[in-house]
């Protein structure tokens, strides 16, 4: 072992990270190790659905650690059962699967669908994702993404999978084939930048995968449990997928995902699916604690309400500053910088103590906790507001 001279060096570098610590965090406020306070609209990407440490997750962790952690995967436990109960009585599906992270859910979705394919379709395994699209960053989910950055890296990738454009129903039609077995996509392009599918694209797209016996997979791993206004993406087009994944948000901080599917679909035998942590009674009961609390009607009205006001005051701080367009749903929204500013923009938000972020140079994202308050809200925008307003006077005198 070598001695690392700085904490920081003894951490795989897989990113660049600004050079403070956190220690702290209560609803939309993060604490850095000298005291300095931040204002929280990134909320660990879209994961603390009630912000920070919120009590109800707290308690829920507190009671079920002292009562049981983990009895073996081989075995049922209360909070795994409440919370897929309380997952089939609020959605379209018949049966769940837990799992660790998105990226594991995801994997999820394939081997069923792979699945589904050998029994019921002579062997049919391809699935067609999309440009742009991101599912994780296992071997299987980056093949199935559609970020370029990724098209150079750990080669040779998992074949089955072909990309076709978002919003273009033509283009998946030319890629079905008697190997297609499934269609995955998320209904907002997250990481690419906040790019919504259209409601009747989803629609044609279900048409489509109906007509040809295919499979649909949402992968709502960004947009799920009440992100994006309703408890579902998927319920704004007014139409149920065969296949879905949970992530980020169910957790509400801790590393929970779902894999779910209508009963046609759920097609697992024993031996083809399984894992030492899925479906532990620790993160059930953190989960089961989000769950119930996001579903609540006055719950998902008041995120509606935040989402539209984060909107329009985004859309006044655009015109303001000769900026484009917003786009997204509920509190998954991104501004159009019009230019490559976006990694500068976050820097002098963070120097101010606000965390925005920015999934492309060109664009912000704002995903703050679904509880989000009006005034947190408008303390963002004034943050943001001083900051858009130094880098055009900057770029004046450039
Ligand atoms: C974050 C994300 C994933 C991957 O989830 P991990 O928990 O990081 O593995 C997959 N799909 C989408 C849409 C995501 O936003």
């Amino acid at each position: 072992m070598t001695y690392a001279s700085h904490p920081f060096d003894a951490l795989m570098d897989i990113t660049a990270r600004p050079k403070a610590v956190f220690v702290r965090g209560k609803g939309s406020y993060l604490w850095d190790e000298s005291g300095k306070r931040y204002l929280d609209f990134m909320q660990g990407w879209a994961v603390n659905s009630l912000g920070h440490s919120p009590d109800v997750i707290a308690d829920a962790l507190a009671a079920q650690s002292a009562l049981l952690l983990t009895p073996s995967p081989a075995f049922y436990n209360g909070p795994s059962l409440k919370l897929a109960k309380a997952l089939i009585e609020r959605s379209c599906f018949d049966q769940v699967f837990f799992a660790n992270s998105g990226a594991e859910a995801n994997e999820g979705a394939i081997k069923l669908a792979r699945k589904y394919g050998s029994l019921y379709k002579n062997g049919a395994h391809e699935i067609i994702t999309f440009e742009g699209g991101f599912h994780g960053r296992t071997l299987a989910t980056m093949s199935a993404s559609g970020k370029k950055a990724f098209e150079p890296l750990f080669e040779p990738k998992v074949p089955g999978f072909r990309k076709a454009k978002l919003n273009d129903i033509e283009s998946v039609k030319a890629l079905i084939t008697r190997s297609t077995v499934a269609v995955m996509l998320e209904p907002i392009q997250g990481e690419a930048g906040v790019w919504p599918a259209t409601d009747e694209f989803l629609r044609q797209l279900r048409a489509l995968t109906r007509a040809h016996g295919l499979l649909l997979i949402f992968d709502e791993i960004q947009t799920g449990v009440g992100r994006t206004g309703k408890l579902f993406h998927y319920e704004h087009a007014g139409i149920e997928p065969d296949i879905m994944t949970l992530g980020k948000g169910i957790g509400g901080g801790v590393p929970l995902a779902v894999l779910l599917a209508t009963e046609n679909a759920s097609c697992f035998e024993h031996g083809d699916q399984g894992g030492t942590f899925n479906g532990n009674p620790l993160m059930c009961a953190a989960g089961l604690a989000v769950l119930e609390t996001v579903s609540r009607p006055e719950f998902l009205k008041a995120t509606t309400d935040a989402g539209l006001f984060v909107e329009s005051e985004l859309q006044k701080l655009s015109a303001r500053h000769g900026l484009g367009d917003v786009r997204g749903r509920g509190l998954l929204l991104a501004l159009d910088l019009k230019l490559p500013i976006g990694p500068s923009i976050v820097a002098q938000a963070f120097a101010e103590g606000v965390l925005i972020n920015s999934p492309q140079p060109d664009a912000l994202r704002f995903m703050p906790a679904l509880n989000v308050t009006r005034e947190e809200i408008s303390l963002m925008i004034g943050c943001l507001d001083a900051v858009l307003t130094k880098a055009g006077a900057a770029r004046q005198v450039a």
